[in-house]
C-alpha cells in the first residue's frame, strides 16, 4: 500500500495533522499503538464518571490566539462546546497565604497589589515582562531568577509559580521563556475546558480524518522507519499488531512521515546508521526528560460547591515549601507533603458526571524512578497508600470529603509510560531548562520526515502541539505532490 503522509500516533499532534492533510485532500494513514485514541488526550469512564486523564484546562482562545485559525479551519468551533472557567487562574493556598489570582491581567496586578502592597514595582514589572517575554533579556535565564529579581516576598513567588508543575520541576531549571508565555497565554484569554472533556475533541478529530478519506489503524504498533539511503529520504513505515503476537509485520510506502509518538521512540524507529542520524540519536540522548506526574482521580456523589468549595483549580503548597529553592526539593520528598494541584471539574459544566455528582483530580510531580523497582504487589500497595495520604490531605482542603468519594483511582508515572510510550512518563517532553530549550533537535534528519509532539517545538501543552501539528501540516502541503 502507498499514502502520500503516514503519522505515527494518535496524540493531538498527529490528529492535528491528519485532520489538515486529509481536508487538502491528502491520503493520510495514521497508525496508534494504543486501543484507544488521542495519547494522553483522552478520558476513561468508571462508575459511571467519565475523567480527563490529564486535561484540566485550554489557555488562550483571544482573538489573536493561533489556534483560532485552526479552530475555525477545521470547523472545531461548530462541533466543540469550550466552556469558561469561572473561578479565576487558580487559587493559591499554604499555611500563610490563601488567594485567588483572577485570569485577567488588570484584575491579577489588582489582586496582588492589594494582597503585596510593597511588590507593587515588581507586580507591574512581571506582567509587562511575561507579554513580551520573547523579546527580552531572558532567553538564559529561569523561571527563578525572573522571580527573584522582581520580588523579595517568597509567599508572592511561590503563588505566581503556583502551576510551575506543568511546565517544570524546578523553578531554578525551569527557562523563564517557557514559564512566561504559557502564564501570559492563560492570563490573556482565561482558561478554558471542553465540554465533555479532550475525548470531544480528539474523537472529533479522528473523525473528521476519516471522513476526509483518511484511515485510522489502532492496536498496531509502529516498529520501523524506513529510510532509503541512497536517497537520502524515508520511504515509509513498518507497522504490527498490539493485540495479535502472531501477526505479520506490514510495510506500507509513503511519501512523507510524520511521528507524533515521542521522539526518543522515533530515533529507535530509524532503520538507518547515517551520521545525521546517529547525530539525531546523540542529540536525543543527551537531552534530560522531564517530569511525570502521579494523578488521582476521584468522582464524588455531590457537587462540592455543597461543601463550601468554590474553587476550579487550587494549588496547595506545604507549609514546608517556604522559599522557591524548596520546590525541587519537595517534589522529591514524601507524598504526605507534596505539593499539588486539585481541580473540581464540577465548578464548569464538563457534563461528564450524573446529574447532582461531579469529578475531580489530583496532580503531583512524580518520577517513575519511585515505581519501576516495585513488584506487582508493592505497587499496588504504595498506590493504596498514596491513594490513603492524599484522600486525607484533600479532607483538609474540603472538609467532610471523604464522605462523599464514590470513584478513586491513581494514575503513576508506569501507567503513562505505559499508555503513550512517552519515557519516563514524562507529561512534558524534554525537560524545559533555558540551555535545552534552544537545543531541541528541530531538525529532521530527511526532508520527509516531520515530527509534531510535545517533545518537538514548541513543546507540550494543547496549545503548543496544535500549532505544532498545524506548522507541521502546512510545510508538508507547501512541498510539491
Ligand atoms: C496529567 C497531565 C495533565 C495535563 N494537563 C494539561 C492541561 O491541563 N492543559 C494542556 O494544555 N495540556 C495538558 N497536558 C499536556 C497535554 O496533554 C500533552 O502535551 C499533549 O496531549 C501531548 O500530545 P502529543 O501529541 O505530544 O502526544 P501524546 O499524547 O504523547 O501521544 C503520542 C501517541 O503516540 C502513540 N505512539 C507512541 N509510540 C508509538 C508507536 N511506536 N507506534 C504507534 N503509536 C505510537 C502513543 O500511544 C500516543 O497515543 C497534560 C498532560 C498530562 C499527562
Amino acid at each position: 500500500m502507498s499514502y502520500d503522509v503516514a503519522i505515527i500516533g494518535s496524540g493531538l499532534g498527529g490528529l492535528i495533522v491528519g485532520a489538515k492533510l486529509t481536508k487538502e485532500g491528502r491520503n493520510v494513514l495514521l497508525v496508534e499503538q494504543h486501543s484507544s485514541i488521542g495519547g494522553y488526550a483522552t478520558c476513561f469512564t468508571q462508575d459511571n464518571f467519565t475523567i480527563d486523564v490529564g486535561f484540566h484546562s485550554m489557555d488562550g482562545l483571544y482573538a489573536q490566539d493561533p489556534k483560532i485559525k485552526v479552530f475555525e479551519d477545521l470547523d472545531v468551533y461548530f462541533n466543540i462546546e469550550f466552556v469558561d472557567i469561572p473561578t479565576g487562574c487558580y487559587r493559591f493556598t499554604n499555611n500563610r497565604t490563601d488567594f485567588t489570582l483572577p485570569d485577567r491581567v488588570e484584575d491579577a496586578i489588582k489582586v496582588l497589589i492589594e494582597k503585596f502592597p510593597k511588590e507593587e514595582k515588581g507586580i507591574r514589572l512581571y506582567f509587562e515582562t511575561i507579554d513580551e517575554i520573547f523579546s527580552s533579556k531572558w532567553k538564559d535565564k529561569t523561571a527563578g531568577e525572573m522571580l527573584d529579581s522582581m520580588f523579595e516576598n517568597d509567599n508572592l513567588k511561590l503563588a505566581l509559580a503556583g502551576s510551575i508543575q506543568y511546565y517544570g520541576d524546578d523553578p531554578y531549571t525551569l527557562s523563564a521563556l517557557s514559564f512566561a508565555a504559557a502564564m501570559s497565554r492563560n492570563l490573556k484569554g482565561g482558561k478554558h475546558y471542553i465540554k465533555g472533556g479532550s475525548i470531544k475533541l480528539t474523537h472529533y478529530l479522528a473523525d473528521y480524518i476519516r471522513e476526509h478519506g483518511g484511515t485510522i489503524l489502532l492496536n498496531q504498533e509502529v516498529t520501523k522507519i524506513i529510510v532509503n539511503q541512497e536517497k537520502e529520504t524515508v520511504e515509509g513505515i513498518e507497522y504490527k499488531s498490539t493485540s495479535d503476537e502472531s501477526s505479520e509485520t506490514t510495510f506500507i510506502e509513503a511519501n512523507y512521515v510524520v511521528v507524533n509518538a515521542p521522539l526518543p521512540v522515533a530515533a529507535k524507529l530509524l532503520s538507518s546508521e547515517r551520521e545525521n542520524v546517529q547525530r539525531l540519536r546523540e542529540t536525543i540522548n543527551s537531552l534530560k526528560i522531564g517530569h511525570s506526574v502521579l494523578n488521582i482521580y476521584f468522582g464524588f456523589n455531590t457537587t462540592l460547591d455543597k461543601l463550601g468549595h468554590n474553587n476550579y483549580f487550587t494549588v496547595v503548597n506545604d507549609e514546608s515549601v517556604f522559599s522557591l529553592s524548596d520546590i525541587f526539593v519537595n517534589n522529591n520528598g514524601g507524598y504526605s507533603r507534596k505539593n499539588y494541584i486539585f481541580v473540581d471539574y464540577g465548578q464548569t459544566d464538563t457534563g461528564m458526571a450524573p446529574f447532582g455528582k461531579s469529578t475531580g483530580i489530583i496532580s503531583t510531580v512524580d518520577y517513575i524512578d519511585n515505581w519501576n523497582h516495585l513488584n506487582k504487589e508493592d505497587y499496588n500497595n504504595k498506590k493504596k497508600e498514596i491513594e490513603t495520604i492524599f484522600t486525607e490531605r484533600l479532607n483538609n482542603l474540603i472538609p467532610d470529603v471523604v464522605n462523599h468519594i464514590e470513584h478513586i483511582s491513581v494514575a503513576t508515572p508506569k501507567t503513562m509510560e505505559r499508555y503513550t510510550y512517552n519515557p519516563k512518563g514524562s507529561v512534558i517532553g524534554f525537560a524545559r531548562s533555558p540551555q535545552q530549550v534552544g537545543k531541541y533537535p528541530l531538525t529532521s534528519p530527511f526532508k520527509n520526515l516531520y515530527f509534531a509532539s510535545a517533545w518537538s517545538i514548541p513543546g507540550g501543552g494543547f496549545t503548543s502541539i496544535i500549532d505544532a501539528g498545524w506548522q507541521v501540516a502546512t510545510s508538508i502541503l507547501k512541498k510539491r505532490r
